[in-house]
């Protein structure tokens, strides 16, 4: 009896989560101005509601008692996350919560405000602030480390510490600092002139939803439109919305956010029916999901293969646009290596060391090792260790992601595990699969979402994300397949 009524709390739960979903993605895409401003208030409305649902003595009550019985592995599961949910939002107090929305909502324009004026003693008291409200939370949740950081990072990529994060990341910071110095130095800069010419907009779309069936996305059960930032949100894995954003003077945006967001549609679209409504049907972790992303958009999606497929239908769309550029430059075009000063404009082998250049920083604010009066000076001094390169301001340094504004410290590294993950997946698929860039040069799909469908997708919560990856791989986190990807990779494209 008991289960019946904690699964028609977890159902409700979900479904207050899938209202949440469709909320913010209509006003990501199509609510009027006007509309957005209410939205606010809707939003909060039904936040508040599923926070008082999770913390429910009530539903506190049913877990304990569930936690007691013997239940199957998959109910027993469902009862875990659901505690898992439920002790996050019990443990940090009310008044906290509290006192960091309205931090947040002075934070984020004191942080626009200093990123448009380059103005970085503007947010510093706001940072402050922020930092030390993380603090108190991260005491609060009481990670059985005693890290504070590992509090914060438990919250994006459960079950992964600080200890199991920052060797892997040295190590990659290791390799990844002289491949970057070779490519650089090898002086070679292919040709680029064609992707500055004009790709109008509604071509360019239809080239998207064609890469979207394509992959595998099922408009059944989802949708493409556009935003300003490309995301992918919606209900459940029924309503799967994914979205993308077109630049007339520049085509690999669209096709690129596409087929980054198109991974993270088919992850969703791909957890079981028999997870429906329940805990399971969700990711484990943000790095997993970004591992899906990243598989696609970078390990097939910048692959020669895919070009090799793709570039004969793209030419016919923009005949005069692609006029004389052969397979080899196009594919160089798309995997440009240059050290750029932002984060989000960066190539695959750069962006790590963007991710590193954060993950040290923000383990020393957490820790209180390094005073926000320093930041400015070391993150340029990072960068221009890492990446040669300086900014000549804040708003293009320190200033430029929203994350540490907003209150979000540990979300950085899930970026750099999910491309660590990706090419370990990939590894394992290519070993089930030798066959595989005959596949993609066919523009065949199937078997890859499939396999998938089968390791990754269909597992849903099931397991940790580290468990997952490491059932589906056969390995535990590693940093060598995706440096013998790049390595291997760029060798061929810069002679290095
Ligand atoms: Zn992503």
């Amino acid at each position: 009896m008991s289960w019946e009524l904690f699964e028609a709390r977890m159902h409700e739960l979900k479904d207050l989560d899938g209202v949440l979903g469709i909320l913010s993605w209509d006003e990501e895409t199509y609510a009027p101005p006007k509309g957005r401003i209410a939205r606010g208030d809707q939003t909060s409305t039904v936040e508040s509601i599923r926070h008082q649902r999770l913390v429910d003595p009530k539903l506190g009550e049913l877990i304990d008692s569930l936690s007691a019985k013997s239940l199957g592995p998959a109910q027993s599961t469902c009862v875990q996350r659901m505690k898992r949910q439920r002790d996050l939002a019990v443990k940090v107090p009310e008044s906290l919560v509290k006192e960091t929305a309205i931090a947040r909502s002075a934070s984020l324009p004191a942080w626009q405000e200093a990123r448009k004026n380059n103005d970085f003693p503007h947010f510093k008291p706001h940072l402050d602030r922020m930092l030390s409200l993380l603090r108190q939370k991260a005491d609060a949740l009481a990670p059985a480390s005693g890290d504070r950081y590992d509090a914060l990072l438990d919250e994006h990529e459960p079950e992964m510490t600080r200890a199991q994060v920052e060797p892997v990341l040295r190590e990659l910071r290791e390799g990844l600092v002289p491949l970057v110095e070779a490519i650089v130095g090898s002086g070679k800069k292919p040709r680029r002139d064609f992707l500055a010419r004009t790709y109008p907009e509604q071509a360019q779309w239809d080239v998207t939803m064609r890469l979207l069936r394509d992959l595998g996305f099922d408009f059944e059960r989802g949708r493409q439109d556009r935003s300003a930032h490309p995301f992918t949100g919606g209900a459940s894995r029924l309503d799967v919305r994914v979205t993308t954003r077109i630049f007339e003077n520049n085509p690999l945006s669209a096709i690129f956010s596409t087929i980054h967001e198109a991974g993270h549609g088919l992850y969703e679209q791909g957890f079981d029916q028999a997870h429906y409504r329940t805990a399971l049907a969700a990711a484990p972790s943000m790095g997993i999901h970004e591992s899906q992303s990243r598989l696609w958009e970078n390990q097939i999606g910048r692959s020669k293969a895919f070009w090799e497929h793709y570039l004969p239908a793209v030419k016919t769309v923009f005949p005069k646009q692609l006029s004389g550029v052969s397979l080899e430059e196009f594919y160089a075009a798309v995997n440009i290596v240059e050290p750029s000063l932002v984060r989000v404009d960066a190539d695959e082998v750069t962006y790590n060391l963007h991710i590193l250049v954060r993950f040290e920083i923000e383990l020393a604010l957490v820790s209180g090792d390094l005073p926000t009066a320093d930041l400015p000076t070391v993150w340029r001094e990072k960068m221009r260790s890492y990446l040669g390169v300086v900014p000549p301001t804040d708003a293009d340094g320190c200033l430029q992601d929203i994350h540490w504004a907003w209150g979000s410290v540990g979300y950085f590294p899930t970026y750099t595990l999910g491309n660590l993950w990706s090419a370990q997946i990939m590894n394992a698929y290519q070993k089930h699969r030798p066959q595989v860039w005959d596949d993609v040069r066919a523009g065949t799909f199937a078997p890859l979402l499939g396999w998938l469908r089968e390791n990754i997708h269909g597992k849903g919560y099931l397991r940790s994300a580290k468990e997952t990856v490491e059932a589906a791989t056969g390995e535990p986190l590693k940093v060598v397949p995706f440096l013998s990807y790049l390595r291997s990779k760029y060798r061929e494209l810069y002679g290095v």
